[in-house]
């Protein structure tokens, strides 16, 4: 089946009782036992093990990824520590220079008590990967578009790198979703998302997921599991339900955000006050040939995601300006919504940030592309 279809139809049983055509919302924590006290078959016993809300969403996750197992969590945050947590003490990993924030704030602030350590390193830089490995390296931990420049990973060639030497790879896919890049095809590891990004889709549900791949040979997955129901750090059955409804119109949602993207780039790339604009199906973008190698449609057809950022001319002063002038695109941080969302990411991640001072990150909506270009018009003037 097709991701439109498997959108749609993947976890969502109907109820045999009631004949509900969508799966009804079990929010009770607690289930009852057969007459004689034994534990009936397939039934839950509790629901910080498992739910009938959760196990639906779970099921429609590994569809979309094309795993075999999706593992989900009250958030992106739990969903990266399951993964580091899983690797076990005196472990080194190598994330990417260019990342979400906070999964390097999960290792310095978290972890590093427990003996794990990481090393930063361009990802596009197949060399700097090659000499950052060392005896204790377990794992290489990819996100492509990254955060916030949108460099983007040649994550076959990490893979290479990473098997020759028994490394696990890890890819943090919240910003190209399986609609753009599906990296088991590429051999990775593990997936990991933020579903409070695009899987969601609406910037109403705190989520997160970790899926194994098709043919699970590592431990890691059992690990990862027992975080998730002994750790307790699982989504709220309301919130998976929600996250299912959401789900339906996933991939009817994305190919606008990748179309109205493009044309934003397009647009953005020949205004004045723009010194450069970071999105990689541009043709100008470096690492434009590399993306399309790995992002495109099931059908084949290229197309790069939601999200870009922009270099404006001049310092934080002018992208600011820039910011606040805008009518449409709110000031505020998340993305994969279906309203835009425009950020200085300098400013909320402090002084230790490596963003530019002047960029500003883009989570381009599903709102009417004409709309959009006329906001920056008016941003403009
Ligand atoms: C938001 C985000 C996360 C963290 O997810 P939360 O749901 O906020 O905990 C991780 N990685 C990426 C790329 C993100 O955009």
């Amino acid at each position: 089946m097709k991701i439109e279809t498997l959108a749609i139809h993947a976890g969502n049983h109907s109820d045999p009782t009631t004949g509900a055509v969508v799966s009804p919302l079990i929010l009770s924590t607690t289930f009852e036992r057969a007459e004689d006290g034994s534990i009936l078959e397939g039934r839950d016993i509790y629901t910080r093990a498992s739910n009938p809300n959760r196990r639906a969403l779970e099921e429609k996750l590994a569809a979309l990824e094309g795993g075999s197992e999706a593992i989900a969590f009250a958030s992106g945050q739990a969903a990266t520590m399951s993964i580091f947590h899983s690797l076990g003490g005196n472990t080194h990993v190598i994330l990417p220079d260019d990342i979400y924030y906070n999964t390097k704030v999960i290792i310095d602030n978290l972890y590093a008590n427990f003996g794990l350590t990481c090393t930063a390193v361009d990802m596009t830089d197949l060399g700097a990967i090659k000499r950052a490995i060392k005896k204790n390296t377990k794992l290489i931990w990819i996100e492509t578009p990254s955060n916030p420049s949108l460099k983007i990973t040649d994550i076959q060639a990490v893979v290479k790198i990473a098997k020759a030497k028994n490394i696990l790879v890890a890819c943090d896919n919240t910003w190209a979703t399986p609609f753009f890049t599906r990296p088991f095809e590429f051999g990775v590891d593990l997936i990991m998302h933020s579903t409070t990004k695009y899987f969601g889709g609406h910037s109403d549900i705190l989520g997160g997921v970790v899926i194994l791949p098709p043919a699970p040979s590592l431990g890691a997955g059992a690990a990862i599991r027992t975080f998730q129901t002994v750790g307790g750090a699982v989504p709220s059955p309301f919130d998976c339900w929600l996250l299912s409804r959401s789900l339906s119109t996933f991939a009817i949602r994305m190919p606008v955000h990748a179309q109205n993207a493009m044309r934003l780039a397009t647009f953005l790339e020949a205004q004045p006050q723009i010194e450069k604009v970071n999105y990689p199906g541009l043709k100008s973008n470096e690492y434009h040939k590399v993306a399309k190698k790995q992002m495109c449609n099931a059908d084949g057809v290229p197309c790069f995601g939601g999200m870009m950022s922009v270099l404006v001319k001049g310092g934080q002063k002018e992208a600011m300006e820039l910011a606040s002038k805008l009518k449409i695109f709110k000031h505020a941080t998340s993305l994969g919504g279906v309203e835009s969302l425009i950020e200085h990411r300098f400013s909320v991640e402090g002084t230790h940030s490596s963003s530019p001072e002047n960029l500003l990150r883009i989570s381009v909506g599903i709102e009417n592309i004409e709309d959009l270009i006329a906001d920056f018009i008016q941003a403009f003037q």
